[in-house]
């Protein structure tokens, strides 16, 4: 059912889901009503969130090349119940907001969710703005639409578009939605969204669950080596952690990813015998970060006592 676009892309939600789907397909359980996505990759979360849609409104059993109607709709932007809600959709005809998801448009929803409905409806909550496409940039719309013919961007949502007035006029809807109604908010962290929203959704991580780094991820981080300094050592592990957060990964894959840099360029530099000195003692104090993760200290602390050590030399 789920196209296999998404498999690699998301392979945790994409197990779950593909179960998920089923099981409300047989009506063993209901879909549900209100989900967050977080993560990097807004423009795949909202393709997602769109194959989620065609699936549970397709009238055959949601193969990926099926032509019944809904199917059809949805791959081409026209389905009368899946909503994108934006600044820039979703606009009543009394709405002059342009910058902002507005009240009047939770109160559109609300009044929308009051008309009966055949369909399971779908509202997708992201930032946006009209917007041209590159040309490489294109090529996932094609994998799955019917056309690529997109003239606004796939922004994660934010306090300043999405603000808490808004938020708060939407609860009940998002409580007591009637039934096959499910509601989608794409986000790089559910931080960005209000608590009391948060808690009301199930929240997935779609970001590509990476099980390895790779060396050009931590050269790429790392490219000021040796010039470590005062000035810039609590940026590199700002820089570390967020990446350590991104990508949902274990900080001791990291140092063990700095180790291997480090002892690779220690056999280049071999007959630099200063630079060997400073290699090995910083070779050191990786190895005593690696033993404070064991010991349970915080990331943060980690970081930051690593690069603090590696930039005055001890
Ligand atoms: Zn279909």
């Amino acid at each position: 059912m789920l196209n296999n676009y998404f498999k690699n892309k998301f392979p945790f939600a994409f197990n779950y889901f593909s179960n998920l789907l089923d099981l409300t397909k047989e009506g063993i359980r209901d879909f549900p009503q209100a989900l967050i996505f977080e993560g990097a990759d807004t423009k795949n979360q909202y393709l997602f969130a769109l194959e989620l849609a065609r699936i549970l409104n397709c009238q055959n059993n949601g193969e990926i090349d099926c032509d019944c109607i809904n199917c059809r709709w949805i791959k081409s932007h026209s389905h009368p119940c899946v909503n994108n809600v934006s600044q820039i959709h979703f606009k009543g005809e009394n709405d002059e907001t342009k910058t902002v998801i507005s009240v009047k448009q939770a109160a559109e929803i609300e009044k929308s969710l009051s008309l009966s409905s055949d369909y399971h409806r779908f509202f997708i909550f992201f930032s946006s703005r009209e917007y041209n496409y590159a040309e490489n940039e294109l090529a996932c719309f094609r994998e799955l639409l019917y056309d690529d013919n997109i003239n606004y961007s796939i922004e994660p949502l934010n306090y300043q578009t999405f603000n808490p007035a808004t938020l708060n006029a939407l609860l009940k809807s998002i409580e007591e939605p009637p039934k096959r109604t499910t509601f989608i908010f794409l986000t790089k962290s559910r931080e960005d969204i209000l608590a009391t929203i948060v808690s009301r959704c199930l929240v997935f991580k779609l970001s590509g669950e990476k099980t390895s780094i790779t060396y050009n991820d931590i050269l790429n981080i790392i490219s000021n080596y040796p010039n470590i300094t005062y000035q810039n050592c609590f940026d590199l592990s700002d820089m570390f952690q967020k990446y350590i957060k991104d990508e949902n990964i274990n900080i001791e894959e990291i140092l063990n990813k700095i180790l291997e840099y480090l002892k690779d360029l220690l056999k280049k530099n071999i007959s630099n015998s200063s630079f060997v000195l400073k290699i090995n003692n910083d070779i050191k104090i990786v190895n005593e970060a690696i033993k404070y993760k064991k010991a349970n200290m915080q990331d943060k602390i980690i970081l930051d006592t690593m690069f603090l050590k590696i930039a005055r030399g001890y």
